[in-house]
């Protein structure tokens, strides 16, 4: 990709749901390198989206511990949290454009359509493909407080792997899928360099950035870090909490994943060496 323009922005988006373990400092190392090594901007964005996921604090937390290995964020970082008003401005663009629909299907309600429909189907990374139910029309009458859930009309491979997503979930919650476009969009970021767990995400948000008339970022996705009993490392799987007592030792262990070289200098002149180190690295991902 030899195609960067001049204004590169990159983003390292944590959910503040847990501290930053190994496997997410990976990330955002991939994603700072890939910044710098550009001339461009790195942002910290916080996706605390999803209020009751979240963990008071955690933002702080997280933070902290991308400071102690000398990652900084170019601009003030953004909450999702404090951003509706932009999320529902861009589900209203969707819902005049008629490339949403109102659903009233509880997971309940889906499970069991996709059950009549194809018997012997299974969820997909614990997700069911929504068979298209209420796109139509709700099948169930709401009570009179109630809202929908707004559904994203879907094509193609994504239509067949993932079906008509949601964007707003019935509690008023936006989703991260919805989230994460409009604000990648809106802060002009460019390059989204992220770990390979998120993949099944990317064709999804390629798809509602067309939709909503945004561009198409470039995508880069980063090797996991697995766990020696050969688990991804996650914070569902109660990853440890980075150790940023020695820090350049951290960043050797994350830069070790990147197949960069050990450094044994400054956190500073790590991060430049590596920098420039960048280029050829990350031809290697995908
Ligand atoms: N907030 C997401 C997470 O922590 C990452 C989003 C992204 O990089 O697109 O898993």
């Amino acid at each position: 990709m030899s195609d960067y323009p001049a204004s590169y922005k990159g983003r390292f988006a944590p959910s503040p749901t847990g501290p930053l373990h190994a496997g997410s400092l990976v990330a955002a190392l991939a994603s700072y390198l890939d910044s710098k090594a550009r001339g461009g901007k790195w942002l910290v964005r916080i996706e605390d989206v999803d209020t009751p996921r979240c963990i008071k604090g955690m933002d702080i937390v997280i933070m902290q511990q991308l400071a102690a290995v000398g990652l900084f964020s170019d601009e003030t970082p953004v909450y999702q949290s404090q951003r509706s008003p932009l999320y529902q401005a861009a589900l209203d663009k969707l819902i005049a454009q008629n490339k949403v629909y109102g659903c009233s299907c509880s997971r309940k309600d889906v499970a069991a359509a996709i059950a009549k429909a194809n018997p012997s189907a299974k969820p997909r990374h614990g997700e069911l493909v929504y068979p298209g139910t209420c796109q139509h029309g709700m099948t169930q009458q709401l009570a009179p407080s109630a809202q929908p859930a707004w559904r994203f009309i879907t094509n193609g491979e994504v239509k067949s792997h993932i079906g008509d997503f949601v964007l707003k979930r019935a509690d008023g919650c936006f989703t991260y899928q919805l989230a994460v476009v409009v604000d990648d969009a809106l802060q002009g970021i460019t390059h989204v360099v992220r770990g390979a767990d998120l993949l099944d995400n990317t064709p999804r948000q390629m798809a509602l950035q067309q939709a909503l008339g945004y561009p198409t970022l470039q995508y880069l996705h980063t090797p996991l870090v697995m766990s020696e009993d050969g688990e991804k490392l996650s914070k569902q799987n109660g990853a440890q909490a980075l150790d940023t007592s020695n820090p350049l030792q951290t960043l050797n262990i994350a830069a070790q994943a990147l197949g960069l070289g050990q450094q044994n200098c400054s956190v500073a002149q790590a991060l430049s060496t590596w920098t420039s180190h960048w280029e050829l690295k990350r031809t290697q991902f995908s």
